[in-house]
Formats: structure tokens, C-alpha cells, sequence
């Protein structure tokens, strides 16, 4: 197990990790509490970090995020049904199709 990022919330936590697994990567939400904060700071509010099963894994994890953190506000339209994309999914949520540059 190795932690590779540190989510700024549930909704990008569980975006990073829906997208590692589906590029075969094993990859788990872990919430971390600050060491004797335990029953101080609200469960929502405790950090979500993103760790992945295989440290071979690491790097290609890694790069993945990264690129996810640096176009968080890319649109594009879907070759399949037309409909425009906002945001840093790589997917179709309309029809699953892929992002055309893919
Ligand atoms: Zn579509």
C-alpha cells in the first residue's frame, strides 16, 4: 500500500478512484485523522487520501491524477451522442463512450 494523493473531498476522491480502477489500477479511499484529533474534527471534514494496493502501481497512478488535477475544466463532445462533457471525466456519462482523443 502506498498513498499517492490527497483528495480535496469525497466527490474528488471518489472521481481519482473510479478513474484508477478503471485503468487497472488497484486503488482504495483511505480517511485519514489527524493523530489525536479522533472525535474533534467532523468525519466529512477529515482528510481523504487515495492509496493504491501495488507500489509498481505508484508512478502510472500518479501520472494519471496528475493529469486529472491539471485540465479540471476541460469540455468536450461526445463522438457517439453528442452530448458536451464538462469537467475532468474521460468518459461519456451519457452513453460510456470513451473521450475521443483516447
Ligand atoms: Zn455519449
Amino acid at each position: 500500500m502506498k498513498r499517492v494523493a490527497k483528495a480535496n473531498g469525497i466527490v474528488e476522491a471518489t472521481l481519482w478512484h473510479d478513474m484508477l480502477t478503471a485503468a487497472g489500477i488497484e486503488a482504495s479511499v483511505q480517511r485519514m485523522f489527524l493523530q489525536g484529533s479522533v472525535g474533534e474534527v467532523p468525519p466529512h471534514e477529515a482528510a481523504l487520501e487515495i492509496w493504491v494496493q501495488h507500489e509498481e502501481q505508484f508512478v502510472r497512478a500518479r501520472e494519471l491524477i496528475d493529469d486529472l488535477r491539471s485540465a479540471p475544466q476541460r469540455h468536450w463532445f461526445c463522438s457517439s451522442c453528442k452530448e458536451q462533457i464538462d469537467g475532468g471525466f474521460e468518459q461519456c456519462w451519457n452513453c460510456g463512450a470513451l473521450m475521443p482523443s483516447l
